[in-house]
């Protein structure tokens, strides 16, 4: 997964793009990049390992000048990391300098990188977005704006993306609307953003979500619908954005992530309610979760685990510390909250189950009496290729075990998840979404995996 921004026709671009990759932090943390565009179309570009704040400093925004500029912070969910498959990717070609950044993932990109390389096409890195700016580069279209469309029209499975070429933006989300993008108004320009989060930050007012399948060309305050993509058979925006990954302080597909959160808390506790003393979350991506709970419930909220903000990239040998040494690295329970009670912990998700299983101990080692264990989305049981860091089949718990052995696994009183139905109820008003991680329901086509290709790294 990873955080796109983009701003165009405003003072100082690339200092926008920083604050906005401040704001979509927490989309990826394994490399971040900067491209601006000058007066003379001229894109430069500056890309760190880490954090944003681990290399882009004032120096480096000095280094970038113009008007417009793109962001871009990666998760890598397969294959390469390290600078060769960070973002933004700059080239040069026949309209003049062009610079993307994706969000998503390329489900026929190892398809299309076969016939591209078998043309004499030279890639840098393995990622999947690499594969966009040589489609757009190969197109005989005559403009860029057919180039763009020509290109993206080929690609399968996930892609919101924003592009430059020269000091023209370009905003696009595939036809499903899998990730999500909104535009904004900033100051006479426009930013963009994977979430609004970053327009709050920067201080752009909500102009519009992308919608799936439009492709915008941006100049400036200069908006123009082209002519969309190939429709799909249906939407699919993903439902794990509201459950997870995006921040609750967001809009997400016309939805406020922390009243979707809420919701599926109050669902849950509808669904599976439980005697107990108090209800507690496990900070921060069940938050939201677990007040919903409380609310519906009537059990107070407590703060029973508290989360270390700062663990990132300390290196502790685990043998060190022994077993759950990643978990309590991370979190501390607080025992006055928890010795002798019966408590409801909410987790908004259970992937592999080995952060609950950790935390499971902690907070009976802490003299919990009880723990009744809530899950505010339905068992994980397929992995995501559109772009969610799910690892394989075999390593999904919820794929594994039926819930009554995943309790006995986890070592907890009782263990309940929101129902697909509950889950789709709750967010009725915006769906269809995609649930293929729940469901095993594939909305957009595996071509890679059919022709037996690996997926190819993603973002
Ligand atoms: P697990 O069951 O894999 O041990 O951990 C579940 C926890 O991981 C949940 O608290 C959830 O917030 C978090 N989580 C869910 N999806 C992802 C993801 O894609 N990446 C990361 N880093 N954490 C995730
Ligand atoms: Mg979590």
């Amino acid at each position: 997964m990873c955080g796109i921004v983009g701003a165009s026709g405003v003072h100082g671009a690339a200092r926008i793009a920083s604050l906005g990759l401040y704001a979509l932090q927490h989309r990826g943390q394994e490399a971040a990049g900067i491209s601006a565009v000058d007066d003379n179309g001229v894109a430069r570009v500056q890309k760190v390992t880490g954090q944003i704040a681990d290399g882009i400093d004032d120096e480096v925004l000095r280094g970038l000048p113009g008007d417009t500029a793109l962001g871009h912070t990666r998760y890598s969910t397969a294959g390469g990391g390290g600078l060769v498959n960070a973002q933004p990717i700059v080239v040069r070609y026949h309209q003049g300098d062009m610079a993307l950044v994706h969000n998503g993932n390329i489900t026929n990109a190892r398809t299309l990188r076969a016939e591209l390389v078998e043309e004499g096409a030279i890639f840098q890195g393995t990622i999947d977005s690499e594969v966009i700016v040589h489609l757009i580069a190969r197109s005989r279209a005559g403009n860029p704006d057919e180039e763009i469309r020509e290109a993206l029209s080929r690609l399968e499975g996930a892609f919101s993306v924003l592009i430059t070429i020269g000091d023209t933006m370009y905003a696009a989300r595939d036809a499903r609307g899998f990730r999500p993008l909104v535009l904004g108004r900033l100051n006479g320009g426009m930013v963009a953003a994977s979430e609004t989060c970053a327009l709050d930050l920067v201080g752009a007012r909500f102009h519009c979500e992308v919608p799936p399948g439009a492709v915008i060309r941006i100049r400036g305050t200069e908006v123009t619908e082209l002519e969309p993509l190939p429709p799909a058979p249906r939407q699919a925006p993903c439902i794990f954005e509201l459950i997870y990954f995006a921040r609750p302080d967001s809009n997400v597909f016309g939805k406020s992530v922390d009243r979707a959160r809420r919701a599926f808390g109050r669902q849950l506790a509808r669904e599976h309610p439980a005697d107990a003393d108090c209800v507690f979350s496990v900070p921060d991506s069940s938050n939201s979760a677990a007040l919903g709970f409380a609310e519906e419930s009537g059990i107070p909220l407590e703060l029973g685990l508290i989360r270390n903000h700062y663990v990132g990239r300390t290196f502790i040998h685990p043998e060190q510390i022994g077993r759950d040494f990643k978990v309590r690295v991370k979190y501390n329970p607080v025992r006055e909250v928890i010795e002798g009670k019966r408590v409801i912990v909410v987790d908004d998700s259970l992937v592999r189950g080995t952060t609950s299983k950790g935390l499971i101990s902690l907070i009976r080692d802490a003299g919990a009496r009880e723990v009744h264990f809530r899950v505010a989305s339905p068992p994980v049981t397929n992995p995501c290729f559109y772009g969610i860091d799910m690892p394989t089949k075999q390593e999904l718990i919820g794929a594994r075990m039926a819930v009554g052995d995943i309790a006995r696994h986890l070592n907890v009183d009782s263990l309940g998840y929101l129902s697909l139905e509950g889950m789709h109820q709750v967010v009725s008003e915006q769906g269809p979404f995609c649930d293929a991680c729940f469901s095993g329901d594939y909305t957009a086509p595996l071509v890679d995996l059919g022709s037996g290709l690996a997926a190819a790294s993603t973002c």
